[in-house]
């Protein structure tokens, strides 16, 4: 068999009613072109009928491959394991939605035969509500102040990858993955290509609120220390605070013979002020030390119910 060039990765979580349009989509961009490739669903354990679906496809398309997980494990993770079963020489990820529209993947193909390692879409216009837009682009701001690697702003996670970074980024065992940063982190010549990005075919969004702000501190956890640092910083700021109101006080006392500012309220802001200071930093090493604590146990990524379509395929099923 010839060896593959592109792999197509696709995370899938309740996407019944975009995957035949998508399928039929990919097909289109990708059935002319020479090159032998692969697309590789993985279902994020759906609750809907988009693993039938898949099946089914499975069935009619030899090019086409699925893995299902035994629940749902998050889209990160989803990637993961793509990027992991994946076997091409370019391997391009992007979302089940239509989001990610598959005329641009000729476009990243383009950029990587000029020797880019990775080519990764960037927003320049989304269709999302302000609130996204807006939280989206503070967020990634935020992000880069915090960091020191260089993660492009108002990207996602449609990109192509050269074999070399999946293969990085498969030797990373660390749990709480955040691809955007992963992917930046490695090096090599990276370069964007503009798009904008649509509203989804179908289906509403499977990233809520929560989810959202969970891979934010995530990726904020994984790239940076400023927040321990951060404590030092809060604590340095209460000394101070403690020191002028101490000083204010001896002023009052001895220079103005007074006695103001030596009462109740001045005692009680000052034991909930310092609390708080201690709170926070004892939330901010808690954050921390629960990361540590989750990849100490060494638990698997993921778990798979199914696979289907790999050659090779295993018997059973990998842990
Ligand atoms: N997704 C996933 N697991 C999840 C949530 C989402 O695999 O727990 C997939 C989803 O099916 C889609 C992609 O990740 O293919 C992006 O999700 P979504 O469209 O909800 O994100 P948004 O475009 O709103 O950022
Ligand atoms: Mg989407």
């Amino acid at each position: 068999m010839a060896p593959l060039t592109y792999s197509i990765v696709i995370p899938i979580y309740n996407e019944a009613d975009n995957l035949l349009a998508l399928h039929q989509q990919l097909q289109a961009v990708l059935g002319p072109r020479p090159d032998a490739y692969e697309i590789i669903f993985v279902d994020d354990g759906s609750r809907d009928r988009s693993l039938a679906i898949l099946r089914q496809l499975q069935h009619h398309n030899p090019n086409l491959r699925y893995l299902s997980f035994a629940r749902n494990f998050g889209h990160q993770i989803a990637v993961t394991a793509g990027l992991q079963f994946a076997q091409g020489q370019a391997v391009i990820v992007m979302d089940g939605d239509l989001q990610d529209p598959p005329t641009l993947i000729p476009v990243l193909i383009d950029h990587w035969r000029q020797g880019y390692k990775v080519v990764y879409a960037q927003r320049r216009r989304r269709d999302d509500s302000w609130i996204k837009q807006g939280t989206a682009f503070l967020f990634y701001r935020l992000l880069r102040q915090l960091t020191e690697v260089d993660i492009p702003t108002d990207t996602g996670d449609f990109c192509l990858m050269d074999r070399d970074v999946v293969q990085l980024l498969n030797q990373m065992p660390e749990k709480h993955r955040y691809i955007r940063g992963l992917r930046a982190w490695v090096g090599f010549p990276q370069t964007a290509v503009p798009f904008d990005r649509p509203n989804r075919f179908a289906g509403t969004a499977k990233y809520t609120l929560r989810k959202s702000l969970s891979l934010a501190i995530s990726s904020i956890l994984a790239f940076s220390t400023l927040p321990l640092r951060l404590s030092t910083y809060l604590g340095l700021f209460a000394a101070g605070a403690a020191i002028v109101m101490a000083a204010l006080t001896l002023y009052w006392r001895i220079v103005q013979q007074s006695d103001r500012l030596i009462g109740f309220t001045l005692i009680t802001i000052a034991i909930f002020f310092i609390g708080a200071v201690q709170l926070i930093c004892i939330g901010i090493l808690g954050a921390y030390i629960g990361r540590i604590y989750e990849e100490v146990q060494g638990r698997p990524l993921y778990t798979l119910k199914e696979l289907n379509g790999f050659p090779n395929q295993p018997t059973h099923l990998p842990p």
